[in-house]
């Protein structure tokens, strides 16, 4: 990234604060590759209504994810444009690798209509997120354990097994950093889909009940 790519950026405005408790629910759902993220969080978006924000990455795409829907994948020069653009809410460089981030603006427009949008975003972004939108509710996904974390990124059938291998390692990492930090207001471990699911939507609708 050019000279103005930070390893971990926002400018997320202060404005929200104002209006935070007529806004909808910022819900950041954080957790390791593989541990079931997205499958949780398609299942919240049912049950809750409300927008996945997609984001853009200058990873490359796997075959079996869709442009515009999985992630707006970009090259780096028009990565680097939509920095320069500030059309990020954060961005970060994940694992000293791709860089990810959240287009601010069908955030900010879903969030003013009274909806629910749910980030997943690695802990350095939920960091950043939270720092100017302290109301975000942030939720990490722990695997049961590392064997079956390790057996969800292979299901995945997304990569060889090198770049698996790598991904395991960096999970570690990741739980470590989540679990030694305080941006997290709740853990869930992702045992079984329904169990785990019903647990984040106890914690979302306590959440959405005690701003009303
Ligand atoms: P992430 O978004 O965190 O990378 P995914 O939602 O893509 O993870 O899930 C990774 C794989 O694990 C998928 O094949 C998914 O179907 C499977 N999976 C998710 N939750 C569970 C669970 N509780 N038990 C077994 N398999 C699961
Ligand atoms: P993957 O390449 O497996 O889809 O995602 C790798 C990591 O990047 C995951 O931890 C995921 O949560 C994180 N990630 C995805 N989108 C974003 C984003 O917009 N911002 C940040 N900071 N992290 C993201």
């Amino acid at each position: 990234m050019g000279a103005s790519g930070h390893a971990a950026n926002n400018h997320a405005s202060t404005q929200q604060s104002a209006h935070e408790h007529h806004s909808g629910l910022l819900l950041l759902i954080c957790g390791p590759s593989g541990v079931g993220k997205t499958t949780i969080v398609h299942e919240l978006i049912r049950r809750f209504g409300g927008l996945f924000s997609i984001s853009a990455t200058t990873r490359q795409k796997s075959p079996q994810e869709r442009d515009g829907v999985d992630y707006f994948f970009l090259d780096e020069s028009t990565f680097q444009k939509w920095i320069d653009e500030n059309r990020f809410l954060e961005h970060a460089q994940v694992f000293g690798r791709s860089w990810y981030g959240t287009p601010e603006a069908a955030v900010r427009a879903e969030l003013a209509k009274g909806h629910m949008v749910v980030l997943d975003i690695d802990v350095q972004g939920a960091d950043n997120v939270r720092k100017h939108m302290p109301d975000a509710l942030a939720v990490f996904i722990l695997p049961p354990d590392e064997h079956e974390l390790l057996k969800r990124l292979r299901a995945r059938g997304r990569e060889d097994e090198a770049a698996i291998q790598r991904r395991f390692a960096e999970s570690k990492l990741e739980i470590a950093r989540a679990t030694h930090g305080n941006t997290f207001d709740a853990f869930v471990v992702n045992d079984t889909l329904p169990r785990a699911t019903d647990e984040v939507s106890a914690i979302v609708a306590a959440r959405i009940a005690k701003r009303s």
